[in-house]
């Protein structure tokens, strides 16, 4: 597909302007796609209102199937999307290929859920009855990480619950979800979803339209916290999926050379553009020196490049205003610590860092206290467990930790004593459709995934009847 278009309220549309995509590789341009204005908001959100009115009282197994065919659509394109977020987004292409196996299964998964009538109280003179109903039209912000997979895990529950939906990508990285647009146009009923491309500028049209009745938002928590702001006028639903700085605690216990490669490939997978990557490291004194060098020689070995080309096992950053953000975290991690690997970015076009491993670092350090969203790791060394707890939980941020260690009952007792909304045990970023993730302080508001986040698509309505 090299003529994109935006699905806006049943049409696909060539929009009023366009923007470029910028391959992060090459840092060319690769795509021109359609830009919307806020008059496609406006007709969106008219289109999506109207055609929800009827796909509410469509059964739930009619939306299900509805749902399923979009993952259908999915795995027949599922090269030509696994290509186009290769290019838009820098990854590998053989990972861009598992993005789009993961977004067909959470697709799948994630309108699995039924939600019968619960009924709450039985007496021979009354009944209450728990319903679960649909919201009304929701707005779906995403950001520029995994493309199609943070669609496609808003879309799925947001149909199958009885929603209407208005997907905005982030405007790195629109080329995936617009194919979308354009492989399920013929599939769902015409105006239940549209797909708008912004240039970071209507985002705010959509979290303040008064037909907006919920946002999903996945991104930063700066943005978070305006969206907060900007839907509280209007009392939206709201889940916030935000930015995390997931610590892992070695324990003096641990066997360095085992859980080298686990914390290596969870620090920098995608490299090291996942909300949920391992992003600081506490190491125990004892198995310090061990662990550092281990985890060196990964990052050393580590191809890192064009993700199209064979061989290449490490994408860039997705865009230069982040590249230039994680440089900046690099150096001053390089001013503060030792760096092991790494640390240097190549002078050729593209937006390659090589996986940067900086150790001898401490709280206090920029690179250890926020979230660089990059390929850098930064390590911290321990003597006293319960500093490294205290470092750990010492962060506005909660969305994830690790404790690694061969003893599972002491990796469980510190596992309890982290404030995050999910604790991994010797590994970390493990995730599945039917598991939720609710994220603990400033990493957001809410739980997306599974039975409790697909709830989250529906308003409880109590019915309480008098028998009598
Ligand atoms: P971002 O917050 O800058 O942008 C995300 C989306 O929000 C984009 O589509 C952007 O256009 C839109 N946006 C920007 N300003 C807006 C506004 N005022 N109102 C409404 N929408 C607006 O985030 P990013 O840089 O694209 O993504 C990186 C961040 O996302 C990191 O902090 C990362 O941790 C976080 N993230 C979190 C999760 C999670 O599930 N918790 C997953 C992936 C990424």
């Amino acid at each position: 597909m090299s003529q994109y278009k935006m699905l806006v309220a049943g049409k696909l549309v060539k929009g009023s302007t366009s923007l470029d995509v910028i391959n992060p590789a090459t840092e060319e341009v690769f795509a021109t796609v359609p830009r919307a204005c806020q008059e496609d908001v406006i007709v969106a959100v008219a289109a999506a209102k109207s055609a929800q009115k009827l796909w509410k009282n469509v059964a739930e197994s009619e939306r299900r199937a509805v749902v399923y065919k979009i993952a259908d659509a999915i795995a027949e394109h599922a090269e030509e999307l696994a290509k186009a977020i290769t290019l838009e987004q820098g990854k590998v292409l053989d990972f861009a290929r598992m993005e789009v196996q993961f977004a067909e299964a959470f697709c799948r998964s994630l309108a699995s859920h039924e939600f019968p009538v619960k009924v709450l109280d039985e007496t021979d003179t009354n009944r209450v009855e728990e319903h679960r109903n649909p919201l009304g039209v929701v707005a779906a912000i995403i950001p520029w990480n995994f493309p199609l997979l943070i669609a496609v895990y808003k879309i799925s529950p947001a149909l199958a619950t009885g929603n209407a939906i208005i997907l905005k990508p982030a405007p790195t990285t629109p080329v995936a979800a617009l194919i979308l647009g354009q492989i399920i146009a013929d599939i769902v009923p015409k105006g239940l979803v549209s797909i708008i491309v912004d240039n970071n500028d209507l985002g705010p049209a959509l979290t303040s339209h008064p037909d907006i009745a919920k946002v999903s938002f996945t991104g930063s928590t700066p943005t978070g916290k305006a969206i907060m702001k900007s839907a509280a006028n209007t009392m939206k639903r709201l889940t916030l999926e935000l930015g995390g700085n997931d610590a892992a605690i070695v324990l003096d216990d641990a066997d360095p050379k085992a859980i080298a490669p686990g914390i290596f490939g969870s620090a920098f997978i995608n490299s090291g553009q996942v909300c949920i990557a391992l992003k600081r490291l506490y190491v125990h004194e004892s198995v310090y020196d061990e662990l550092c060098d281990e985890i060196a020689t990964l990052a050393k070995n580590a191809v890192v490049g064009n993700g199209m080309e064979e061989g290449v096992q490490f994408g860039p950053v997705q865009n230069k205003e982040q590249y230039e953000k994680v440089l900046s975290y690099i150096e001053e991690g390089k001013a503060q610590g030792t760096v092991i690997a790494g640390g240097e970015a190549p002078n050729q076009p593209g937006y390659v860092i090589p996986l940067t491993v900086i150790k001898d670092l401490h709280d206090g350090c920029s690179l250890v206290d926020e979230e660089p969203f990059g390929p850098v790791l930064p390590i911290v060394k321990y003597t006293d467990l319960d500093d490294a707890i205290a470092s750990a939980n010492n962060s506005k941020m909660g969305l994830g930790g690790s404790v690694w260690s061969s003893n599972l009952d002491r990796a469980a007792q510190v596992a309890a004593q982290l404030d995050t909304g999910t604790v991994w045990i010797n590994q970390h970023s493990a995730f599945s459709p039917h598991i939720h993730m609710a994220p603990a302080k400033e990493s957001g508001l809410g739980t997306e995934w599974g039975e409790e986040g697909v709830k989250e698509f529906t308003a409880c309505k109590i019915i309480n009847i008098n028998k009598a």
